[in-house]
């Protein structure tokens, strides 16, 4: 059931996680699948529910950076980074206290954490008075949700709950940087925080660490999926050219999708667009939910041009890489 935030259903939703139940929540990336991280029961339901592999770790949402500490080893790095980004789309990787069930961190020493802006969960922090473990409310390796409705449409039947906070902000996941050694600040996948916004506010240089894990082999730390947000339709990917040579070709069942909305291709059946201006921001914003508009149609095959290299189009291209993985 999809309810809209007010103090009475606030209070409901806090009572459902106290109980242990799970609930979707909006967050500004995606709607997460959210219940009490200190519960084993809980969390174990959030794994259930969404079909998610144990060995796939899930990021921690705390009401404020003091709430965050009682759950982390603090440093210098993970100081300054949180005083910087939080509330916001910023995950950290931080050494966990025994307070947080191993099933949250799939055995990993490590936890990863954050403090997000999104009002209705920010108060739904507040009054449950628990931290909530929360992946993207979507069945495993699907498109994640920027909507209550795409997640009452995939896990409608599974959820009593879904706290509506309209479209997300960024529509895009939770930028992730491992910040356990100070010294050594690790992206681990882009989001809406980019590396240029990162590094001006690190003393030591960003190193990158965002290719692809193979799912078949253990890892020391689960990184992310290889193949993952893909919708049903194929997706192909192609630069600003190839797609304008493809719409010349499509077929029925074909959709093609830029960037930035052209004038010369709207006329073609199937043409979608991620942006009238070319503002990628917006792109991020619209990208999944275009995808899962696109599953409902049932197209078959997804021509999608790739983003500029910079800002959230490293976000965005990242995402598009992993959905047309096969
Ligand atoms: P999602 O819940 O879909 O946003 O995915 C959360 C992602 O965070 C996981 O797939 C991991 O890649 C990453 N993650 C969570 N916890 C850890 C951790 N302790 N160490 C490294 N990566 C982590
Ligand atoms: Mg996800």
């Amino acid at each position: 059931m999809i309810l809209s935030s007010n103090s009475k259903n606030l209070k409901l939703c806090a009572e459902l996680i106290r109980k242990d139940d799970i609930v979707a929540v909006p967050t500004e990336t995606v709607y997460g699948l959210a219940g009490n991280a200190l519960s084993e029961t809980a969390v174990r339901k959030i794994f259930e529910i969404k079909g998610r592999p144990l060995i796939d770790p899930l990021i921690v949402h705390c009401f404020d950076y003091t709430a965050a500490l009682e759950l982390i080893v603090n440093n210098s790095l993970i100081d300054h980074l949180a005083k910087q980004f939080w509330p916001g789309p910023l995950t950290i990787i931080a050494q966990k206290k025994a307070l947080i069930p191993d099933i949250v961190t799939a055995g990993l020493k490590s936890v990863a954490i954050r403090v997000p802006s999104q009002t209705e969960l920010q108060k739904l922090l507040k009054i449950s008075k628990v931290p909530l473990a929360a992946p993207s409310a979507n069945p495993f390796g699907y498109v994640s949700p920027t909507e209550a409705s795409h997640v009452k449409r995939t896990l409608g039947e599974k959820i009593t709950a879904i706290l509506d906070g309209g479209r997300t902000l960024h529509g895009v996941e939770s930028t992730i940087i491992d910040a356990r050694n100070e010294n050594k600040p690790l992206l681990l996948r882009y989001g809406p925080i980019d590396p240029i916004m990162l590094e001006q506010h690190l003393n030591y240089p960003l190193l990158v660490q965002t290719t692809t894990r193979n799912e078949n082999r253990a890892q020391n730390a689960p990184g992310l999926l290889s193949k993952h947000y893909s919708p049903r339709a194929r997706v192909h990917l192609v630069n600003q050219t190839a797609l304008v040579e493809a719409v010349k070709t499509i077929a029925g069942s074909q959709a093609i999708v830029s960037i930035k909305k052209s004038q010369k291709l709207i006329h073609h059946p199937g043409y979608h667009w991620l942006s009238e201006d070319g503002c990628l921001e917006t792109a991020a914003n619209n990208l999944f939910a275009l995808l899962q508009n696109l599953d409902e149609q049932k197209y078959k095959e997804i021509t999608i041009e790739l983003a500029e290299n910079s800002g959230i189009g490293l976000a965005i291209n990242d995402r598009l890489k992993r959905a047309a993985a096969k």
